[in-house]
């Protein structure tokens, strides 16, 4: 026809030794001083033990460095947590309030979250519930530091989900141990949503030609034909089948048969529009969806498919073949067309029409089939 068709289709003062513990007034005494001199090298100590404690996780089990967001509005305590991780490898940010802190966490998540109770605007209970109710498969594991050392907000804060509950004064050390303890979870929960991830991927591809394969088809079909009558939306398929493909298996082999499945779902997904939907259907059939689309807007696409096709040419190495489909089209709403089964069958009868008017050809359902040729406008039976 030579007609050329577009595709629209997160306590002030006070002081606290190298363990953490609080302590009063200001004179140094002996043992005060003697104990300062330690701090350095008490803190060494420790870095070396954390290092390795920390070492294998951070460098190993995480990417990059683990980003830890300090939240409270006490500034001496945000500097206490500060000094009390670096140099073991995380990258510390703060926040003041728990204002602030959200608008950080949804800017860049953090891998772990030490979260004051009381602050002013947002406290820390609320910032928790907010945290856990974001929609997403990332966690960030939140460890809940308050003076409050009593049962009860402990059991709030777990019972909004923080993953754990330290009480001020704490002791660095602790600090140390149950960060270590909750990156560990979190590095393992983020192996198991990758895994998750990638099993849901391959549950719903079909392995050689990377599309939708026959049980995502279904169920995107059947999403597709409830939304279709629930609005009144036309809805149109083609089942595309390639025509002698036991030949080309025969003559060249599977392996080029495959050759040739991949090729076609690639040419297919390049025919068809964005909002429409490939999936492999068979051993050698492909369905293709086309959403909120009429007969008059499903034909161009069948056409482009078939010629496509038929235009190329299939070749690796010595092997090279043309090849032709046969175009079944069903489309709702039509006669008796009540379900995804009723919708799948007329395409299927369409397909065996087209067989057996010799292949090569685009076949519409209708209540008597109609076979479409475009080069041959107005001569249709
Ligand atoms: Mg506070």
């Amino acid at each position: 026809m030579g007609q050329k068709w577009d595709r629209n289709g997160t306590a002030m003062g006070q002081k606290w030794d190298s363990n953490g513990t609080e302590r009063n007034g200001n004179r140094p005494t002996l043992s005060r001083t003697l104990c300062c001199a330690m701090i350095p090298f008490r803190c060494w100590m420790f870095g070396v033990g954390a290092r390795r404690a920390l070492g294998e996780m951070d460098g190993g089990e995480m990417e990059g460095q683990p980003k830890i967001l300090v939240v409270d509005d006490d500034r001496s305590m945000r500097n206490l947590v500060k000094e009390t991780l670096e140099g073991l490898g995380f990258v510390i940010e703060t926040a003041n309030d728990g204002v602030e802190a959200v608008e950080k966490i949804r800017a860049a998540p953090p891998d772990l979250l030490i979260l004051d109770v009381m602050m002013p605007k947002m406290n820390g209970l609320e910032v928790c519930r907010i945290v856990k109710s974001f929609a997403d498969d990332n966690f960030i594991p939140i460890i809940l530091v308050s003076v409050k050392d009593d049962i009860g907000s402990k059991v709030t804060g777990l019972k909004l989900g923080a993953d754990d509950y330290l009480a001020k004064p704490y002791n660095p050390l602790e600090l140390r141990a149950r960060v270590a303890s909750m990156l560990r979870i979190k590095s393992l929960q983020d192996k198991v949503n990758s895994k998750r991830k990638q099993l849901e991927a391959l549950s719903v591809t079909d392995d050689l030609t990377g599309l939708c394969n026959h049980r995502a088809m279904h169920q995107r079909l059947k999403d597709e034909f409830l939304r279709a009558q629930r609005y009144n939306d036309p809805l149109s398929i083609l089942l595309v089948d390639i025509d002698h493909f036991k030949v080309i298996n025969d003559n060249h082999g599977q392996l080029f048969g495959d050759l040739v499945l991949t090729e076609l779902a690639k040419l297919i997904s390049g025919a068809v529009r964005e909002t429409d939907s490939v999936a492999r259907y068979g051993g050698e059939e492909f369905l293709v969806i086309l959403p909120q689309t009429h007969f008059s807007g499903c034909l161009p696409v069948a056409e482009r498919v078939w010629r496509s096709v038929a235009q190329r040419d299939f070749r690796e190495g010595k092997n090279a073949s043309k090849l032709t489909v046969s175009v079944g089209v069903a489309f709702f709403p039509s006669k008796n067309v009540t379900s995804v089964e009723q919708l799948l069958a007329n395409a299927d009868q369409a397909v065996a029409q087209a067989k057996r008017e010799g292949r090569n050809r685009i076949c519409l359902y209708q209540h008597v089939n109609y076979l479409y040729n475009p080069d041959a406008a107005g001569d249709h039976r």
